[in-house]
């Protein structure tokens, strides 16, 4: 059986690639970096502050998953808030204990709407007040369109019900832990579900992984095209060289499919699906605990950033001693104002931007740490093509060729659900290939039947006894 062909090496490539090899069939991870890990990745400047690419919290269950437990630290607390109209609400909790917010959402609750876009769908889930001064203006700063041209999918990852939010913040105070709220939908959360970080940053979490499938990886091997023929995988080109390969796994985000894919036109619609191109900005300042919680949501279309994460409140030794860390979110186009700023005069715009909330910070910062621009960070789930997207989440359309993984599945999913997700998805690869290596069999088969014929002709008796049996 030709090999199957994984495109990237981020914790969906790796996992998938463990689950195969564990099933015996043969692998071969493509990694177009020089490093493992994709978005899971951090870093350490020299000044002692520690960043992470993507990924900051992750939980003890997909630590032991990873065989990771031995090298985390319990996270022992973590919380969101929102600044809005110069106060802090908890979140989510805190805003619906607002009169304000509990009336509009109560009244929403008694009518009946239609729901047909993402704005129905905050209007209808939290009630007009905290539709339009928090999760509209937040939707829109982080897919960039707003609320009335967006899937009312993306409600799906908001979703979380009062009581459990109120029974996982109970937990978290009784266990001293920051039990996970909202980070797992594939595996149910509950008080034994925490935020952990792994010593050294976030990529060891996957070095168990590595370790099994290391012999597999080729590094700086960017898969420049995907064979297809007759609607089904043949083979991949790498480097200009062509391999055949029985399934090809893509990790890849999905409107460069159309692009990859040589020899079909059925992935051309992914070509128009949109990510949220984002620059994160990093300030360093002096002292900890500025802002009122780990990460603050700031609903504000004035400001460039809707969110900010002060992650040394989570992790301590993320940042040196009497030191802490700020990110600053800001969503943004290829090519805008924000993308092309130089890096000083973003981070004083930043800081121009928290000095509002928090005017006492100019004196505290000690500069810019990282600037970080990605083209592709948030799928945006716009209506143009909303069942293009809903078809691509069956299937990519072409026999053997899979898609998973957050880009890969264009989907806002975190670690452990891309984890549980990948090993689902790898059910349908073995399947796959268990079909294609009965190929030959059938095959074989045939080839017995024709010779069984053969023999009856000659031998009529004898063959059908040995049919029988
Ligand atoms: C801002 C942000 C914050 C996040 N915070 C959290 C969090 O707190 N907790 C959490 O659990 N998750 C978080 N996530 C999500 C998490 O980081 C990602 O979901 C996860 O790391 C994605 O893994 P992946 O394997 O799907 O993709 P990636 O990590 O993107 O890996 C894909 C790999 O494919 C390679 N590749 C692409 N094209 C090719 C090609 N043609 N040939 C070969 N290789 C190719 C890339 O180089 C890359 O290494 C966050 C994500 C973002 C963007």
């Amino acid at each position: 059986m030709q090999p199957i062909a994984i495109l990237g090496a981020g914790i969906a490539g790796l996992t998938a690639a463990a689950e195969l090899h564990r099933r015996g069939l043969p692998v071969i991870v493509f990694e177009a970096g020089k490093a493992v890990g994709g978005m899971a990745s951090s870093f350490k400047d020299p000044q002692g502050f520690t960043y992470d690419v993507g990924a900051h919290f992750v939980n003890n269950r997909l630590a032991a998953t990873l065989g990771a437990s031995g090298i985390c630290r319990t996270v022992k607390h973590y919380g969101e808030a929102v600044h809005l109209g110069g106060r802090t609400y908890g979140y989510p909790l805190g805003l619906m204990r607002s009169p304000h917010f509990l009336r509009s959402a109560m009244a929403s609750r008694l009518r009946s709407r239609d729901v047909r876009t993402a704005e129905d769908w905050f209007r209808q889930a939290y009630g007009d007040a905290l539709a339009e001064d928090v999760a509209m203006p937040l939707a829109e700063a982080w897919s960039g369109a707003p609320a009335d041209q967006l899937s009312p999918a993306i409600g799906n990852k908001m979703m979380h019900g009062a009581m459990k939010s109120l029974y996982l913040k109970a937990a978290a105070r009784v266990t001293g832990r920051a039990v996970c709220i909202g980070y797992s939908h594939e595996a149910p959360e509950n008080a034994g579900i925490f935020h952990v970080y792994p010593e050294g940053g976030i990529a060891k979490l996957l070095e168990p992984t590595v370790e099994k499938v290391k012999h597999l990886i080729r590094l700086e091997s960017p898969v420049e095209k995907i064979l297809v023929e007759e609607g089904q995988v043949r083979g991949i080109r790498v480097k200009g060289e062509t391999l055949e390969a029985s399934a090809v796994i893509s990790t890849a985000p999905v409107h460069v499919l159309p692009k990859l894919v040589e020899g079909t036109d059925a992935l051309a619609p992914l070509a128009g699906f949109r990510y949220r191109p984002m620059v994160f900005a990093n300030l360093h300042f002096e002292g900890r605990h500025h802002l009122p919680d780990t990460m603050l949501w700031v609903p504000r279309r004035d400001l460039p950033f809707f969110r900010l994460t002060e992650t040394p409140i989570s992790m301590p030794w993320l940042a040196p001693e009497g030191k802490t860390l700020i990110t600053f979110d800001i969503g943004c186009q290829i090519g805008d104002e924000h993308w092309t700023m130089p890096d000083d005069k973003l981070a004083s715009l930043c800081l121009d931007g928290i000095c509002e909330l928090y005017p006492h910070l100019r004196g505290k910062c000690l500069g810019a740490g990282g600037i970080v621009r990605t083209p592709v960070s948030y799928p945006v789930y716009r209506l143009e093509y909303e069942a293009e997207r809903v078809a691509f989440s069956r299937s990519t359309g072409v026999d053997g060729l899979y898609s998973i993984g957050r880009n890969g599945e264009f989907a806002h999913i975190l670690m452990e659900d891309i984890y549980w997700r990948t090993l689902k998805r790898m059910e349908d690869v073995a399947a796959y290939a268990g079909r294609l290596a009965s190929g030959p069999i059938e095959e074989n088969g045939l080839d017995a039947l024709k010779a069984l014929s053969e023999q009856m002709n000659r031998e009529p008796g004898k063959a059908s006894g040995a049919a029988a049996a």
